[in-house]
């Protein structure tokens, strides 16, 4: 039903709920509370300074009313609780005072001072608060006050058909109470026990739909037309075999994964996750030269330049035999004319890039595998713009798990996935040391250790987020001190993010190449990067990064058997930092990070359109979304999920799920 429809509501009225975002009844009736009030009287003989306190009582006295400005006014009286009389203060409510004349009943919601034994109260309520109430509290506009918006709720609850979209049996088994009633309950509490009751139903829904969606497309994504490629896995593993290494059991096991699916007709749609330092990049690689011997184009999309040259040239190592194209957005004009030109007719066999990959002007001849690195660091879903002649590839996202299991389930729930969780053999876990810019001097001995036994060292400059030339001054400065301390033992380069590509490429190539030790760098080595005489990792204001950022910086050393170092260079948020020194295990750390900083923006990208709960938090509810995750699956395949009774959920699931 249209808002205009409410009775009482006016034209101004609709566009007040517009503004919040409601259009219709229903959107009205699920505008739930974010909070609630509760009033219960506060015993005034066990508070402290500066509490909230709720007290009832009569006036004392004829209010004093203070006109400071024409916007501010200042209203005193005393209040007389039977036990007690206290000051109040209240500000901008000189409209009561006539309401509070001497002996009028009240309730005062405020805080306590306890000095001054003084109330600077929030809130006045006529009358003494017999029983403990609660106010549901919406996210208000200065039009469209809480009370206001309940009371245009309740005016259309009862009459509204309230659809239920948990399955009977379901709302049976976790003994859910009736839809109406915990929409009735959550915009009239009346105590809380209950209003947690009908909370837990209306999460629960919220999330069994929203599983049931990403079932869908996962059952979906099985059933539609992939590209099935012939290929004999003898030469898969010849090509491993090969290999200057053995592959360690889960990297084999991720690429079994890969080649079934590649070579069944089912399309793709793998996340390949694992820790820092895991060894994804070679499986990728195995996926490419799968996808080749299929007769296909295969396209490896990296976050930075770095990492995408970097992977270019260790496939053109690992891959002579093919024809490999590099893509970035800071090419010169006819180069990338001619590569493009190799791409569209075929010429090239794998192309890697920035996402320089994806721009408008790409066109493929026949791509049938995209691998994207460092998945997280993307936008989400960046597939669609991919021009292609006709055929959809299989898709692999590679990511370094700092994706908490909670987000994986939901971000990723549509995907298959891959775990490499043992790293390759004879690896040390990084030592991680706190220490305070005091003791720079420790730090820079450390270092000159290092450089006596001929390793290398990161130098990472405090991040400066809203500036990259602040970045690259940071970096010249701490090139200059570097210079200062070790230009007699070690030569000193530089990387930030405003060089261009070939400088960039010619300092890692360097660094690799041990001609420079010590490589100071703002976060564009974060991702990737891999020198492994690489021992030690110094950041600098470490408390300006995430944690989950800092394990990122950590994993580019400890990249053999030699015993590295991560040294966390910060003045503040000690505590915060300390984790790190206690784990290596980059999913433990991501919890935390998640923990710390919540669902919020924790990967640099808000959270789909489709995850914007209303109630759930999948940090908090975590267990629910699990139990909902489990129930849609089984609803899904069960013959209830045709049945006409349950029509409204399955138009819920397929609609809002657009298939590329
Ligand atoms: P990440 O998973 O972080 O992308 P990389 O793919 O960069 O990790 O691998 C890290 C390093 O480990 C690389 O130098 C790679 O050559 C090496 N590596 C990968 N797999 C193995 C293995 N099975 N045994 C030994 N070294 C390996
Ligand atoms: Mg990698």
């Amino acid at each position: 039903m249209d808002l205009k429809e409410i009775k009482g509501i006016s034209i101004n009225g609709v566009r007040n709920f517009n503004n919040l975002g409601i259009y219709n009844t229903s959107d009205l009736i699920q505008y739930y509370p974010f909070r609630y009030e509760v009033l219960e009287k506060t015993d005034m003989n066990n508070v402290n300074d500066g509490d909230k306190v709720i007290i009832d009582g009569i006036c004392e006295n004829t209010p004093n009313v203070y006109y400071i400005s024409r916007k501010l006014n200042k209203m005193s009286f005393r209040i007389n609780t039977g036990t007690k009389i206290m000051n109040v203060v209240i500000f901008n409510r000189a409209f009561l005072k006539n309401n509070l004349s001497m002996g009028k009943e009240i309730t005062i919601i405020g805080k306590y001072d306890m000095k001054h034994n003084t109330i600077t109260a929030s809130d006045i309520k006529l009358g003494l608060l017999k029983e403990t109430v609660i106010n549901p509290i919406y996210h208000s506009s200065s039009k469209l006050n809480s009370k206001k918006i309940n009371k245009v709720i309740n005016s259309v609850i009862g009459k509204e058909n309230i659809l239920d979209y948990i399955p009977d049996a379901l709302n049976e088994r976790y003994h859910f109470m009736d839809k109406n009633r915990a929409v009735y309950l959550v915009h009239n509490p009346s105590n809380m026990k209950l209003v947690n009751e009908a909370l837990e139903k209306l999460k629960y829904e919220e999330l069994f739909l929203f599983m049931l969606k990403m079932n869908y497309l996962k059952s979906n994504n099985t059933k539609s037309d992939g590209l099935k490629r012939e290929i004999d896995y003898a030469l898969v593993e010849k090509f491993i075999n090969d290999l200057p290494f053995d592959l360690t059991c889960d990297q084999m096991k991720s690429v079994k994964d890969i080649y079934n699916d590649l070579t069944l007709p089912k399309r793709m749609n793998r996340l390949l996750q694992g820790d820092v330092g895991s060894g994804k990049t070679i499986v990728s690689f195995i996926a490419l030269y799968i996808n080749y011997l299929g007769g296909y184009q295969g396209a490896l999309m990296a976050p930075t330049e770095i990492l995408a040259i970097q992977h270019y040239n260790n496939i053109k190592k690992l891959l002579p035999n093919l024809n490999v194209a590099l893509l970035t957005g800071k090419m010169k004009a006819k180069e990338r004319r001619e590569a493009l030109e190799k791409i569209s007719n075929g010429e090239i066999d794998v192309i890697i890039g920035t996402h320089a990959l994806i721009s408008d002007d790409v066109i493929y001849k026949n791509l049938g595998l995209v691998i994207t690195d460092e998945q997280h660091r993307f936008g989400v879903n960046q597939r669609g713009n991919l021009k292609n002649k006709g055929i959809t590839p299989d898709i692999l996202y590679m990511s370094a798990t700092p994706i908490p299991r909670t987000y994986a389930l939901t971000l990723y729930g549509d995907m298959d996935i891959s775990s490499i969780r043992t790293m390759p053999s004879g690896r040390k876990p990084v030592k991680t040391i706190l220490k305070s810019n005091k003791e720079i001097k420790d730090v820079l001995y450390m270092m000159l250790e290092e450089i006596k036994k001929g390793h290398q060292i990161y130098v990472i400059a405090p991040l400066v987020e809203e500036s990259e030339t602040m970045d690259m001054e940071n970096v010249y400065e701490l090139e200059e001190k570097m210079n200062k301390a070790f230009g007699k033992v070690a030569k000193v380069g530089v990387l930030h993010g405003k060089m261009k590509a070939n400088e960039k490429d010619e300092i890692m190539d360097k660094f690799k190449n041990n001609e420079i030790q010590i490589l100071i760098s703002t976060t564009v080595i974060e991702v990737g990067v891999d020198v492994a005489n690489a021992t030690m990792i110094v950041i600098f204001d470490s408390y300006r990064f995430g944690l989950s950022a800092l394990h990122q910086l950590r994993g580019r050393v400890g990249r053999n058997e030699l015993e590295s170092y991560c040294v966390l260079i910060s003045d503040r948020e000690a505590k915060r930092l300390d984790i790190l020194t206690h784990t290596n295990d980059g999913f433990k750390v991501s919890e935390e990070d998640f923990l710390l900083r919540g669902s919020g923006d924790l990967f640099g990208f808000r959270q789909s359109g489709d995850m914007n709960f209303k109630l759930a938090d999948i940090k908090r509810d975590y267990d629910l979304m699990l139990r909902a995750k489990e129930d849609s699956e089984r609803f899904l395949n069960s013959s209830d999920y045709n049945s006409e009774k349950y029509k409204h959920i399955i138009n819920a699931t397929e609609e809002s799920v657009n298939l590329d």
